[in-house]
């Protein structure tokens, strides 16, 4: 037996509220959500983190994210959904079983998002110069 939380959930060791599954893809309710109908969308294949996974394996996901996403914000009647995914432990990511979050959203739902900042002069050219070397 596995020793990751979302592989176990995988072999139906625990129990799960399942709302997706197909042949490289599961999606489950989070048992903490941040609202009602928060979905977990996981690869079938066990990796760690978005940057340690395969391109091919990310491409099935996200077609699953999409669905799921769609179904969520349909079923709960809301009015968008945040898709998001934590990588590494500094970003909040606590189990490292890569997981896409699903959110439905209201506009009135009061659930506040990341705050903003703002750069310097000349910074934002600093900082995209910086990105782009490593592309
Ligand atoms: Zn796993």
């Amino acid at each position: 037996m596995s020793s990751c939380l979302f592989c176990k959930i995988l072999e139906k060791n625990i129990p799960t509220d399942f709302v997706y599954e197909d042949e490289h893809v599961a999606a489950f309710l989070d048992i903490r959500p941040t609202k009602k109908g928060h979905v977990l969308v996981i690869p079938k294949k066990h990796s760690d983190t978005f940057l340690k996974t395969d391109p091919e394996i990310l491409s099935h996901v996200v077609h699953g994210v999409q669905k799921v996403a769609h179904a969520a914000v349909m079923a709960l009647g809301a009015d968008g959904c945040n898709i998001s995914v934590n990588n590494g432990e500094a970003a909040g990511q606590v189990i490292f079983h890569l997981h896409w979050h699903i959110i439905p959203r209201t506009a009135d739902d009061g659930l506040v998002n990341w705050p903003h900042t703002s750069y310097q002069d000349g910074e934002a050219k600093e900082i995209a110069e910086k990105i782009r070397k490593f592309l």
